[in-house]
């Protein structure tokens, strides 16, 4: 295909959406159609919804959208949409909102607040007339909402812990506050991706208030990162590397090493390499934030990084200790 001049580029797009959502609106008068009957009970499918959302590849909700569209009565909306000032997403919603409201839907008071919105912001304008017209209705379906709240967590081959899951809107509003600012870029440096980011954010989140005591098991030989060495260990994971142990124990006020020879465990750890409150809040005071260059991720989410590794004799004082936010923390090792 020739590449097309820019202007013709723009008017193909939006010709080809208008097209898309003209396909998506006879999908959703077929989905009607075929939620009216009960054939898909026949076939042994828990809705019509659930036969759309498996014979045509599609998510639930994208099926439910059909099927709400398809019922509504939403003349003068559709006929904004085939004169192209208001897209399928903004039917959908109007949609959506008449499901939920039933007899007091006002299609005619809605439509001027749909030609002045976009599809996502009229969907927040929908919320709210909702709650308008009927409070009660609003939380149950929140709380209903809310009933669906789950997080799993497991681990993959390679040893990754992977989440997935669902919060209500609440909760997950409180998660986005909490994570946000802790994801944002920390210097003009920062080349992680925003998934990579929020990955951190989450990480310094759940771990960075220090109350996790972390227990690793190693050699002396892997904590020196001898070759030969065996991995070290720790409980919820597999088998991790000298590097990963030299890190881990180099902030010793969140491991707990124990070092084993001969099968003989010797701890090594608290007892011994203690960073004291004092000291920690004396390296807090002295740097401030993270001393790599240009950083500036700030100390309660740093670790002290110990510049010669008590392993290596090197002492735990202020002189031979910098801080380092995590990430940076895992460069230097
Ligand atoms: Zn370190
Ligand atoms: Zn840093």
């Amino acid at each position: 295909m020739f590449a097309m001049a820019l202007a013709d580029l723009q008017e193909e797009l939006i010709s080809t959406q208008r097209e898309i959502d003209a396909l998506q609106l006879k999908q959703s008068r077929l989905a009607a159609q075929f939620a009216a009957g009960d054939e898909w009970d026949d076939e042994g499918f828990a809705s019509a919804i659930d036969w759309i959302r498996f014979n045509c590849k599609v998510t639930s909700s994208v099926a439910a959208n059909y099927v709400a569209v398809g019922k509504a009565v939403l003349t003068e909306t559709i006929r904004e949409m085939g004169a192209g000032r208001l897209g399928f997403a903004h039917v959908v919603a109007m949609a959506r909102t008449a499901q939920a409201v039933g007899r007091r839907f006002d299609e005619a008071g809605l439509l001027p607040v749909a030609l002045e919105s976009s599809p996502g912001r009229f969907h927040y304008k929908c919320l709210h007339y909702r709650h308008s017209i009927d409070a009660t209705a609003y939380k149950e379906e929140q709380e209903h909402v809310a009933e669906g709240r789950s997080l799993h967590l497991s681990t993959a081959e390679d040893g990754s812990l992977l989440l997935s899951g669902v919060l209500d809107p609440i909760s997950g509003a409180e998660v986005r506050q909490a994570l946000e600012p802790l994801a944002r870029p920390s210097g003009a440096h920062d080349d992680r991706t925003r998934d990579q980011r929020m990955a951190d954010a989450f990480y310094e989140k759940v771990t960075g208030n220090r109350t996790v005591n972390l227990q690793v098991t190693a050699t002396v030989e892997t904590l020196r990162g001898l070759v030969g060495a065996a991995a070290g260990e720790m409980e919820f994971s597999l088998p991790i590397s000298a590097a990963s142990v030299q890190r881990i124990a180099c902030d010793c006020s969140v491991a707990r090493v124990l070092l084993s020879q001969d099968s003989v465990a010797i701890d090594l750890g608290r007892s011994k390499r203690v960073v004291s409150a004092g000291l920690r809040s004396a390296l807090k005071i002295r740097d401030g934030h993270c001393q790599w260059p240009g950083c500036e991720r700030t100390a309660s989410f740093c670790d002290g990084h110990h510049v010669v590794h008590w392993v290596d004799g090197g002492a735990t004082n202020l002189e031979n200790m910098v801080l380092l936010c995590k990430r940076h923390h895992r460069m230097v090792h």
